[in-house]
């Protein structure tokens, strides 16, 4: 084998030549515009005949979407990349607007689009749909009409839209300028200091017990002091949501939050009755490390406190190489996939100055390549985010060939390839560690990550719930909120703290974002049903990569249940593939449990 060297830094010359600067890229925003307005226009003077005749246009329509679609997101990717690399690229923040004006317009026709597809009796349209092309479009375009059948006529719609603007989408700016303004202050080394709210928050995972303590009473204390605000901001948000909600005849909050999600409640309830069936075991893994911090009972701000010694450092090449070598156990096409992102320069990994902070995984459609984003700088986080980000990557690889409009995956099966690819790489790394104490970090880290994901964010989902039904009668008060809170931390930790965080319907921001209604069950789903097909794949060995790739590309078009029913052939409205997945997470914590039981 040649020894090769994997440059960090991506080459995005191959999509438009010069930057910011580059001629060919305004010349590809200008005609991403026309393609939208082509299609615009084509939208407004057209009126369906409700007949077989349709087919005609919606062919020539649709071939209209996907070109603009391509055109769209390859601009938005090339933009990301720029603000990405460098966070002083001014140009590169003039053609973010554009791009973002660019996106609005499309939103718009398609919008009209949609609604005008709801014009189409039933039986025409199925027959519509029947043959080629548009078959393989139906579910994609079913679901689209659906949607706007459950919507308000379309000028009713135009006007929420409208009013979002200086209503429900500016509660959720006022919280974060509520949350810029937010000081929390630390004493270090007799030196009084003034920290962020994300400064404030690293502190959560020092060593330092007593640290950590102090940070958290200053941090309550400091949003306490804006409770009043931040509780007026919550009920406003939270009160819009509800009106249009309650215009349209839409009873049930997790009604669109499903709907986005393409899953059915029957399959939530039955991915948290599994997961609360199985928090006694998590519980035992707090109590331990509760007891190796040497405390009764851990508290909030302890659940984030790293254990064991932290693993070496791999440089890029031995991360890159650790990461080729462990998906290539998993299979060929992950392994072939993985090597040659890093020789095509597909990876802006680089620690220097100017760049943007986290991580990402970006597309571009018309080139079928894709580009990560991060910051390498050698820790064993580093390491597994771009592993994850590879995943990312992947994902949208197995998707080649399959129509954009297929291509379109929701949140929760967002992160299947993503946290497989982690996991791979996480459990390699858990074998390879040097000595107990790595081990122990490593896995400390892996199962923090459980709790995060079984308990913490059934926290969010059980108060968040229990939260809107409530505000259906009114406002509710600060006093209230809190104790929502703590009922539901209590509830989702089965009393394993000592302390909670009750301001955290106030911190979190997760609650005030707009765009995504119940930002915190697709998490959830997300990691458990990757799991679930981890483990199936560590059951079946190399053989099961073809059977992963058909379900990625699958992931676009069918609902969860569907897709699941295809590939996996399991039901995820019966526990058994529920109590697999969760099962994964446990053999770590027995793991840990053994491994501790001495100390
Ligand atoms: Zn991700």
């Amino acid at each position: 084998m040649t020894a090769t060297t994997y440059s960090d830094v991506w080459n995005l010359e191959v999509f438009f030549n010069g930057g910011s600067d580059s001629s060919e890229f305004a010349d590809h925003l200008e005609r991403t515009g026309q393609l939208i307005e082509l299609f615009a226009t084509k939208v407004d003077n057209w009126t369906p005949l409700n007949s077989l005749e349709d087919r005609q246009f919606l062919q020539e329509v649709l071939e209209d979407i996907e070109n603009a679609v391509v055109k769209l997101i390859q601009a938005g990717a090339f933009v990301g990349c720029l603000l990405a690399q460098n966070t002083e690229d001014k140009k590169a923040y003039t053609h973010d607007a554009k791009v973002t004006s660019l996106s609005a317009a499309f939103q718009t026709a398609l919008g009209s689009f949609d609604n005008l597809l709801t014009t189409i009796d039933d039986e025409v349209w199925q027959e519509l749909l029947a043959n080629e092309p548009l078959v393989e479009l139906s579910f994609v375009l079913t679901e689209s009409r659906e949607r706007a059948k459950e919507k308000l006529s379309k000028e009713e719609e135009a006007l929420i839209s409208a009013l979002e603007v200086d209503g429900y989408h500016s509660w959720g700016q006022l919280y974060d300028l509520i949350v810029s303004k937010i000081k929390i202050s630390i004493n270090e080394n007799g030196e009084e200091k003034q920290l962020s709210v994300g400064q404030a928050s690293n502190k959560f995972s020092s060593p330092d017990r007593d640290e950590r303590a102090v940070i958290f009473q200053n941090w309550e204390k400091a949003w306490g002091a804006q409770a009043d605000f931040l509780a007026k901001t919550l009920n406003h948000l939270s009160g819009f949501r509800l009106s249009v909600y309650e215009k349209r005849g839409w009873e049930d909050v997790l009604k669109e939050p499903l709907n986005i999600n393409r899953m059915e409640k029957e399959t939530l309830e039955t991915m948290w009755a599994v997961i609360s069936e199985n928090k006694l075991k998590l519980v035992a893994y707090l109590e331990r490390k509760a007891k190796l911090l040497g405390v009764e009972k851990l508290s909030w701000y302890d659940l984030e406190a790293p254990f064991g010694t932290t693993a070496s450092n791999l440089s890029y090449q031995e991360g890159a190489k650790f990461i080729e070598q462990n998906f290539a156990a998993f299979g060929e096409r992950m392994a072939t996939f993985a090597r040659d992102a890093f020789e095509d320069q597909w990876i802006e990994g680089e620690d220097r100055p100017g760049k943007a902070p986290g991580g990402f995984c970006t597309f571009f459609p018309e080139s079928e390549q894709s580009r990560i984003f991060m910051t390498y700088s050698g820790t064993p986080s580093n390491v597994s985010t771009l592993a994850h980000e590879l995943g990312h990557g992947f994902h949208t690889f197995a998707m080649r060939g399959v129509p954009l409009l297929n291509r379109n995956y929701a949140m929760n099966v967002a992160e299947t390839a993503s946290t497989f690819a982690e996991m791979i790489v996480a459990d390699a790394a858990v074998k390879n560690a040097k000595d107990i104490g790595e081990k122990l970090a490593l896995l400390d880290d892996k199962v923090q990550r459980t709790v995060a994901l079984l308990m913490n964010i059934h926290a969010r989902y059980l108060f968040e719930t229990r939260f809107y039904e409530e505000r259906k009668q009114g406002p509710v008060s600060v006093e209230r909120l809190n104790e929502l809170m703590l009922t539901a931390q209590k509830d989702a930790y089965c009393d394993a703290l000592e302390e909670y965080h009750p301001l955290f319907w106030a911190s979190k921001l997760h609650f005030f974002i707009t765009d995504v209604p119940f930002y915190n069950f697709p998490y959830t789903f997300g990691y458990l049903f990757s799991l679930g097909i981890y483990a199936e794949a560590l059951e079946e060995g190399k053989g099961y990569e073809d059977k992963y790739i058909s379900l990625l590309r699958d992931t676009a078009s069918m609902p969860v249940e569907e897709l699941a029913q295809k590939h996996l052939q399991v039901d995820l409205t019966q526990k058994d593939f529920w109590e697999k997945a969760v099962h994964i997470c446990i053999d770590d914590i027995d793991e840990f449990l053994e491994l501790t039981k001495d100390i």
